[in-house]
């Protein structure tokens, strides 16, 4: 069982919101640095190790900020993504592009940046060559299709959008030679918040085979190998950790079996981990408005979806504390809810918790990734703060709270004046 702790008591969170109002984000920097460096020193047997920290996942500068500290580098999605790590100070190779459905804008600034492009299509190479020229790497990322079996979250490889498949993959690497790229990098990302330990084993293992598949046919010889993200936290307080240990003491017999007698080695692996790095580390403060009883027992929240999306979209277990009665029997049975007008906006259904009243603190866990960045505004819902608990104990203000003039900003109203 993992104790699902708040590193501050709920006379400290009443402090903080009297300053910023709830609901917020609050993430933990002593425990997101402690955590990367566990994770960097688990795999320092591979020369170079780097995680490439989703920034989907939490793009927030102050959270780059200690990541790029803690020697990472990123992964990004978009346009504004490249630009936001590029602003917090991520350079050249520390940038990987790993985008769907790519358009030439985004090529051409992650050609500028020299960031590491990961192509997820082969028709993706003639709009790379016009937007931004052939570069020296490039790395395509790979869909073994019915060969591995997803998850629920990512779903069937088969039935994925991403990835080039097995019968492409030594044409890509061909062509691409031919059109003389130096340096190839090759990339899978096949499952979802997985917690299984041996599935990070087997994608290792089917990378390496792929890699020496793609020297033997083609001549190209990988120089970097990307494992994707999707390593699982335990969401649950009864949930297993992912066994990182494991995984790299597996992925180095393995490397010593099928890269280094194929003459691959040295071969740089690397990781773009987002929930693993993060997820933990965040917690979603927010405060009781309401407590209903109607056919069931309501806890009615200030926040809603739009601060936290996972329980409403995947149906995903959040666990939640309420602070000062963690010791009191867990004997009510409550769905917590959002405040959206969507039935489904549940942070939490028939779940047991102590006796709650209006005005108390609740804390919603494991939301520093995928949490407040998935957020939207439908129902006129406002995003929320994100703060950074810092190392010596003082909370800071990373992002303020969108405001009714946010909401406004992009409005145009009809004859007002037209502005482009
Ligand atoms: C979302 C994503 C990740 C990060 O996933 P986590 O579950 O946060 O580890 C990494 N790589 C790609 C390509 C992604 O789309």
């Amino acid at each position: 069982m993992i104790e699902k702790r708040v590193p501050l008591s709920g006379e400290q969170l009443e402090e903080i919101a009297k300053i910023y109002p709830t609901p917020f984000h609050l993430y933990d920097e002593k425990a997101i640095r402690e955590n990367a460096r566990a994770f960097y020193k688990i795999f320092s047997w591979i020369k170079g190790f780097k995680n490439h920290f989703a920034v989907k996942a939490c793009p927030n500068p102050a959270i780059l900020t200690i990541l790029l500290d803690e020697k990472m580098g990123v992964d990004c999605s978009s346009l504004p993504e490249l630009l936001l790590s590029d602003k917090v100070g991520f350079r050249g190779e520390e940038i990987v592009l790993t985008s769907n459905d790519t358009p030439p804008e985004e090529f051409a600034a992650a050609a500028r940046l020299g960031a590491v492009i990961n192509l997820d299509d082969l028709a993706h190479i003639e709009t790379l060559e016009r937007s931004a020229g052939i570069p020296e790497t490039i790395s395509f990322r790979y869909n073994p299709g019915e060969a591995r079996t997803g998850n629920v979250l990512i779903g069937l490889p088969q039935e994925a959008k991403y990835g080039i498949t097995r019968d492409q993959v030594v044409e890509a690497y061909r062509v691409m030679k031919d059109k003389g790229v130096k340096h190839f990098g090759l990339h899978t990302m096949v499952a979802s918040n997985e917690l299984e330990s041996s599935y990070f084993v087997e994608t290792a293992r089917m990378l390496f085979e792929l890699a020496a598949k793609i020297k033997r046919e083609s001549g190209v010889c990988i120089e970097l190998i990307n494992m994707g993200g999707g390593i699982g936290i335990p969401y649950r307080p009864d949930d297993q950790a992912v066994d990182l240990k494991y995984i790299s003491e597996e992925m180095e017999k393995l490397y010593n079996e099928i890269i280094v007698p194929e003459n691959l080695h040295p071969l740089r692996i690397v990781f773009e981990c987002g929930r693993l790095i993060t997820g933990p580390y965040g917690y979603l403060v927010s405060r009781v408005r309401h407590v209903a009883s109607k056919y069931k027992m309501y806890v009615g929240l200030d926040s809603c979806m739009a601060n936290l999306m996972r329980p409403g979209l995947y149906g995903a277990y959040h666990h939640i504390t309420v602070p000062g009665k963690e010791e009191l029997p867990h004997d009510q049975v409550y769905d917590v809810t959002g405040s959206l007008c969507e039935n489904n906006d549940k942070f939490a259904i028939d779940r047991k918790l102590p006796l709650i009243e209006a005005g108390d603190l609740v804390v919603i866990h494991d939301t520093g990734a995928h949490g407040y960045s998935m957020g939207f505004n439908y129902n006129g819902k406002l995003r929320s703060a994100e703060l950074l608990l810092r190392e010596d104990g003082s909370v800071q203000l990373i992002r303020r709270a969108e405001t009714i003039d946010d909401y406004f900003a992009t409005m145009r109203f009809p004859g007002s004046p037209v502005k482009v």
